[in-house]
């Protein structure tokens, strides 16, 4: 039961999907998402796990019908699948429809049948390339047959797994028919993600590595028939569905601004932090409401609601609230992607 007026923006957006991060610790350094030897946050800034049930059942109380659990590496959270399990109570009683998460996948052959169990349905595992070298390369630390032994257990968990790939010239373009036919034989849809310039990499060369989605979209448009699908998300993904294999292909183009009028999300850091536009600075403080009344539930509410009375309208939308570039300088390993 709604214990509270739902959540609507000023332009009349209802919050129904909340995306939080619930570490910004990583087990890869992925070259376009964090420096090499990255500063983690101190431990007491991070909500605690029970700090992170009371934010996300007030959500939930509010409205909010789909909740992703993202990162940092979601996985390597201590205890996490407490939490995965506490949440499962909203799936249980209806208030929630969809529990998810996004992971890299390398703790997903220790955790996919307990994730299952907890009520996850669907997995996004991100996978820029299908080659052991250059696995290591763009993710620094990770180990590509880690990560494939976690698709196996997902799949074989029941979980339904979509891939996600950034875009990266140079770099993935040249396997771009390779992972769509991977997909397919395995079932799983793929989404492509453009590079954003996010945070400081110092001498990373992101803008060297952008490649256009029109371009990815114009190069499997020369192999496939593709069937653009009227779904929306709510979010910045638009999807086609390849005629002669089935399959759904996502373009997420972050930092395009024509989905605005129709966001239904915020996200919330790992250390309390909502933003209500991915491609603004609005943000405010949920953690000292959650800490200052541990017992009452009362003045986080009012800080949620006040966070998104003041949802800007769009990205792109007012150019002097934005750096000029567009850069934005948080980590997505902050928000969360
Ligand atoms: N560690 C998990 C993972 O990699 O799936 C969840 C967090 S990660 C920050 C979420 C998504 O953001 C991943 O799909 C990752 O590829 C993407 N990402 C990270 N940095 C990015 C950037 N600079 N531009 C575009 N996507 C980025
Ligand atoms: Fe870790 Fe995900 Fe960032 Fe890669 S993209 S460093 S896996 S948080």
């Amino acid at each position: 039961m709604m214990q509270h007026t739902p959540l609507v923006d000023p332009f009349a957006r209802a919050i129904t999907y909340l995306r939080v991060s619930v570490t910004d610790r990583c087990d890869f350094r992925c070259v376009y998402c964090m420096a090499e030897n990255m500063t983690f946050l101190p431990k007491r800034d991070l909500l605690t796990l029970e700090e992170l049930d009371r934010l996300c059942s007030a959500f939930i109380r509010l409205g909010v019908r789909k909740l992703r659990i993202t990162g940092g590496e979601p996985l390597v959270r201590r205890d996490i699948m407490t939490f995965f399990n506490a949440m499962g109570r909203h799936l249980d009683n209806g208030t929630l429809e969809e529990l998810t998460l996004t992971t890299n996948g390398s703790q997903l052959e220790k955790f996919a049948s307990g994730l299952y169990a907890a009520g996850v349905r669907r997995v996004n595992v991100s996978l820029d390339t299908l080659d052991n070298d250059k696995f290591a390369r763009v993710t620094r630390w990770g180990r590509l047959d880690q990560v494939m032994r976690g698709l196996d257990a997902a799949q074989a968990a029941g979980l339904r797994v979509k891939i996600n790939t950034v875009a990266l010239k140079g770099f993935n373009e040249d396997e771009l028919f390779a992972l769509v036919a991977w997909c397919a034989a395995r079932g799983m849809d793929l989404t492509f993600i453009e590079v954003m310039p996010m945070g400081d990499l110092g001498n990373e060369q992101r803008i060297d590595q952008y490649w256009s989605l029109k371009d990815v979209r114009a190069r499997l448009a020369e192999r496939y028939c593709l069937l653009d699908l009227a779904e929306r998300t709510g979010g910045p993904a638009r999807y086609v569905r390849l005629t002669e294999t089935g399959q759904k292909i996502g373009f997420i183009t972050p930092l395009s601004h024509n989905f605005c009028e129709s966001c239904n999300r915020v996200r919330v850091t790992c250390t309390g932090e909502i933003y209500t536009c991915l491609g603004q600075e609005d943000r405010a403080d949920l953690r000292a409401p959650l800490r200052a009344a541990p017992d009452d539930d009362a003045p986080l509410v009012a800080a949620i609601r006040d966070a998104v009375a003041d949802k800007p309208k769009g990205h792109d939308f007012d150019y002097s609230r934005q750096r000029a570039d567009g850069q934005v300088s948080r980590h997505m390993s902050h928000t969360g992607g």
